[in-house]
């Protein structure tokens, strides 16, 4: 089981969410295939995209991320919903797995350089849309860049993936977002920044035990901290043969009637979830009545 905690501290000057989301990144994992390296990438995305979306709390409310690098792991895509329910993909799910001498994946290499795109959907209103260059593809730095230019909202974030070298398998993954409030004071922030400094990595942090509650008492040392609210997150794929229908009902007539293979049957498979979804001739004849 996953979960997020987001808190602030008694002063209201600094909010924090952490998250254990061990268990998603490896259902990512699992269902992408990933290497090493894109199981990072795609981990720690995933990772900062519940927290994000988990902060939108209206209700159908979403959040997307796309890091879209030149370097060989191609376009990575996280998802979220308000409830931080998340879904993920990686273009080149096979790329190459490249170490820092520190033995750490290379992550920002397989990134490369680019940008990050950040589109926040609000029912009833046009979608926000947000784009910042990246700094380092490292993930962590690039969404603190993110805010700090986009939100104007001075933020520390840390994103964690710790993966079994000869398995793949994730092991650990989680992440911290803390925000400094308007009219946060000096000290307020000299703490903060001494805390960060002192404090271990997030999948250091996890190997030992510590919960995401125990995460933020690390990182707000010295704060006198209150539980906003605590909720369970993991990875979750909306898409519904319905949308995909009414995805094919919004095609030409011409061009459903060539959809099918030389067996005779459309298919197409979801990017997010793998889940293959098959339309019969008598199928697709049957939305084209609907679309007339
Ligand atoms: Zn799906």
């Amino acid at each position: 089981m996953n979960k997020i905690i987001r808190c602030i501290t008694s002063d209201g000057a600094v909010m924090a969410s952490a998250i254990d989301s061990s268990d998603l990144v490896y259902a990512a994992q699992k269902i992408h295939r990933t290497s090493n390296v894109a199981t990072a990438a795609l981990g720690r995305l995933l990772t900062a995209a519940s927290m994000m979306g988990a902060q939108l709390k209206q209700k159908d409310a979403t959040i997307s991320l796309r890091v879209a690098g030149d370097g060989p792991l191609g376009v990575v895509i996280a998802a979220s919903d308000s409830d931080g329910y998340v879904r993920g993909y990686v273009e080149n799910s096979n790329c190459v797995t490249e170490h820092y001498q520190n033995g750490k994946l290379n992550v920002g290499k397989a990134v490369g350089e680019g940008v990050l795109n950040v589109m926040k959907k609000l029912p009833g209103a046009e979608p926000y849309i947000g784009q910042v260059p990246l700094v380092s593809g490292e993930i962590a730095e690039d969404i603190t860049s993110y805010y700090a230019t986009s939100e104007q909202l001075p933020t520390v974030c840390a994103l964690g993936v710790l993966v079994d070298k000869t398995t793949g398998e994730v092991l650990f993954a989680g992440g911290l977002l803390v925000q400094l409030l308007p009219g946060a004071f000096e000290d307020t922030i000299e703490k903060l920044e001494k805390n960060v400094h002192d404090m271990d990595s997030v999948t250091a942090m996890l190997t030992k035990g510590y919960t995401p509650l125990d995460m933020v008492h690390e990182i707000l040392k010295g704060f006198e901290v209150e539980v906003l609210d605590e909720m369970e997150v993991g990875y979750r794929c909306g898409c519904t043969r319905e949308s995909l229908e009414n995805v094919i009902i919004g095609l030409p007539e011409d061009e459903i009637r060539e959809l099918p293979d030389e067996t005779g049957v459309a298919s197409a498979t979801c990017h997010f979830c793998n889940k293959k979804y098959v339309f019969t001739q008598e199928d697709l004849e049957n939305l084209i009545k609907k679309k007339n």
